[in-house]
């Protein structure tokens, strides 16, 4: 019997549905290849939601991600809803209502520096090539949800913006377990980036660490990093670290700091889980509305992050393989402009499809 997968696709703004396109096309692919079938649910998310609906994420799109068994995003927003003060019609409200409700507490960003774009990236191919480090990143918490939160008036004129950074042990926890569970089946090291000189929160998170590492995971190497340092090490020396645990603040830092690193935004594909419900699979990069609407984004996010549904949600961890290493392949010949080098054919977002498509055969 054909196995039958629930995927819903969320294209969104700018560039989103450009490099949607492709990532259909590579489901069409493992559908013969692998003789599964996949059941697809398209919706609207973000700036194009709200155009059509008034909101950017509805009660009814909600509903049906949530009853898939992963989603796969595009990207929101555009300068078009930039001027918004509403915040919960904003495109970026969308995002952050799935997230919670879908309670996507485990954010993983994996910067991977393949070995045919080390001379893509900012350091010297020596300091990057074979890169591989994940990000686990608590998504769910922190400051950019905790209450209180505003813009007040104060009482002698002037005013105040308010936001709170807040953590419970129960939050800390269940990340530094997905963090040490993924640290199993890759370099067995964890560096848990904080700031426990001068934050509770973050003393509280050295501490739900420590003890979780004592109880359950001592076989798992554990390093405790000041957010600040890490940074830093990030660009001195990266290859030392294996995942990075860190909470949702400098989780969004840290990683896109590391996404350079890597060569390009248009390569980084991300996860988030919850605990048991479908996953959201999507890449880092924005809407690109700079490059929108031309046909030349770069879909290997989108692609890759489709290669992490298979792998989290879909339990296809072999077809995960064969598009990523459809994707080396792919580079050796054909690089969109972003990645771009002499030597390399210049193509648009469909012929990196083709030639991906191509290097699965
Ligand atoms: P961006 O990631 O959209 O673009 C930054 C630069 O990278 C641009 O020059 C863009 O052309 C390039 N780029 C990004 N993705 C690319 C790809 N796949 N191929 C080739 N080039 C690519 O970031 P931004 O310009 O700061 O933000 C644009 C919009 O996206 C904003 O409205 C922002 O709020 C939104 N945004 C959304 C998400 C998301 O959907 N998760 C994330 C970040 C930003």
């Amino acid at each position: 019997m054909t196995t039958t997968h629930k995927v819903m696709l969320l294209p969104g703004d700018g560039i989103g549905p450009e490099i949607m396109a492709e990532v259909k096309r590579v489901m069409t692919w493992i559908e013969g290849a692998y003789g599964v079938s996949f059941d697809v649910s398209e919706g609207l998310i973000g700036g194009c939601s709200y155009e059509e609906f008034g909101h950017p994420l509805t009660d009814e799109t909600l509903a049906r991600a949530k009853a898939s068994d992963a989603i796969v995003m595009g990207c929101v927003g555009g300068p078009q809803w930039d001027g918004k003060t509403d915040y919960d019609k904003r495109p970026e409200a969308g995002l952050l209502r799935i997230r919670k409700e879908l309670d996507l507490f485990a954010n993983l960003r994996p910067a991977m520096c393949f070995d045919a774009l080390a001379d893509a990236s900012s350091l010297k191919r020596e300091y990057v090539a074979g890169l591989d480090i994940l990000f686990v990143r608590e998504l769910a918490g922190g400051v950019y949800f905790g209450e209180p939160r505003g813009i007040e008036d104060l009482p002698g004129g002037g005013r105040v913006g308010i936001n709170t950074q807040r953590y419970t042990d129960a939050e800390i926890i269940r990340i530094a377990r997905v963090a040490f569970e993924m640290a199993r089946k890759r370099g067995n090291k964890v560096h848990s980036a904080e700031k426990a000189n001068v934050m509770e929160s973050g003393l509280l998170w050295r501490e739900e660490v420590t003890k979780l590492h004592a109880a359950e995971y001592s076989d798992v190497q554990l390093e405790h990093i000041l957010a600040d340092n890490c940074a830093m090490q990030l660009v001195k020396n990266p290859k030392q670290f294996d995942v990075i645990l860190t909470d949702n603040l400098f989780g969004d830092l840290l990683s896109d700091a590391a996404a350079m690193l890597t060569g390009s935004l248009g390569m980084l594909p991300s996860a988030s889980l919850g605990s048991g419900g479908p996953g959201l699979y999507e890449p880092v990069h924005g809407s690109a509305p700079d490059i929108a609407g031309q046909g030349i984004a770069n879909p290997i996010a989108a692609i890759l992050s489709l290669a992490m549904a298979l792998r989290y949600s879909l339990d296809m961890g072999d077809a995960a393989d064969a598009v990523e290493a459809a994707v080396s392949k792919a580079l050796d010949s054909a690089r969109t402009g972003d990645i771009w080098a002499e030597g390399f054919e210049r193509v648009g977002t469909t012929g990196m499809g083709d030639a991906i498509l191509a290097a699965l055969g």
